[in-house]
């Protein structure tokens, strides 16, 4: 990672870990042979190696082509993707199942071409999961389903154990980043999901986009306002020098600041430091969040 001229010169807290063994190889493989894909690898997370090591990686499903085009997001962009493979979600509980996967992350590209947005494939991944690995937790990361309350539902009665929408910046650059997404929607996303019951709601934010620290503050107060309980802050890092410019590196005594704040201010659960990712610790925090 280091010399990428659109990163600048890494800040000596940015450090890529480097797992020897054959974990890495072995989930590379399951994967691979069960044609799934991962956001580990197609949003190039600088985690991979220290999450495929312990035998974790985040599911993405509903193929690797989104609708949309985020400017600081590293994945293939199609306004016409392939069908939902109906087989899908079996595969991935089969491939759980082979990495005995305690807790399993499962998102996807955005599919506003889709009638249900892909609310019933998410659905049906879930239950192949509880069924496969009853005592499993799931996280589902999941696009705004375009706001519509009953596509949301169809995702939160097949009863994941974490709802998680990422707000991804404060107000202010979302319409500039997000490209049809926006702060508001996702917002009343979370509140929707929130309203719902019995589910933890999380969300998650980058910062070094050009953002203020004041404007981070007001990201954190408006997402507990609409009932985020459970919070990832990280810092963007950028994945080529034709995506969003990156700002400034954030400090890690930053990071514990807003942490601090957070829990201040409610959350029951906060992971913030540089390589926090949304679904990074993903089965710890969320035991936090629910003592
Ligand atoms: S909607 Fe999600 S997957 Fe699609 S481009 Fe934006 S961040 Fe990437």
């Amino acid at each position: 990672m280091a010399g990428n001229s659109f990163r600048g010169k890494l800040p000596p807290w940015i450090r890529i870990k480097v797992n020897c063994g054959n974990a890495r190889e072995e989930v590379a493989t399951i994967l691979s042979d069960l044609k799934l894909n991962t956001v580990c690898a197609s949003a190039q997370c600088p985690n991979l190696n220290e999450c495929w090591h312990k035998h974790t990686a985040t599911f993405m499903i509903l193929g690797d082509h989104c609708t949309r085009n985020c400017r600081f997001c590293a994945v293939l962009h199609s306004p016409t993707p392939l069908l939902p493979d109906p087989e899908e979600p079996e595969r991935v509980a089969i491939a759980a199942a082979k990495m005995n996967l305690k807790f399993i992350v499962v998102t996807s590209v955005t599919r506003d071409d889709l009638p249900d947005g892909g609310a019933e494939h998410f659905a049906a991944t879930i239950r192949a999961l509880h069924k496969v690995l009853p005592e499993s937790g799931v996280e589902v990361l999941t696009p705004d389903f375009n706001e519509v309350r009953e596509h949301l539902n169809i995702v939160l009665d097949a009863r994941p154990s974490v709802f998680n929408h990422n707000i991804e910046t404060v107000e202010r650059l979302a319409s500039k980043i997000r490209n049809r997404a926006t702060y508001r929607r996702s917002l009343r996303v979370l509140a929707m999901a929130a309203e719902y019951g019995g589910i933890p709601v999380k969300s998650g934010l980058m910062v070094g986009l050009g953002e203020t620290d004041d404007e981070v503050l007001q990201a954190l107060r408006d997402l507990r306002a609409s009932g985020v309980s459970v919070l990832t802050i990280g810092q963007y890092l950028p994945p080529s020098g034709e995506h969003w410019k990156l700002e400034r590196y954030v400090e890690p005594e930053k990071f514990e600041e807003w942490r601090k704040i957070a829990l201040e201010l409610g959350f029951k659960a906060v992971a913030s430091a540089p390589l926090v990712r949304s679904s990074y610790h993903a089965g710890e925090l969320v035991k936090f969040a629910r003592a």
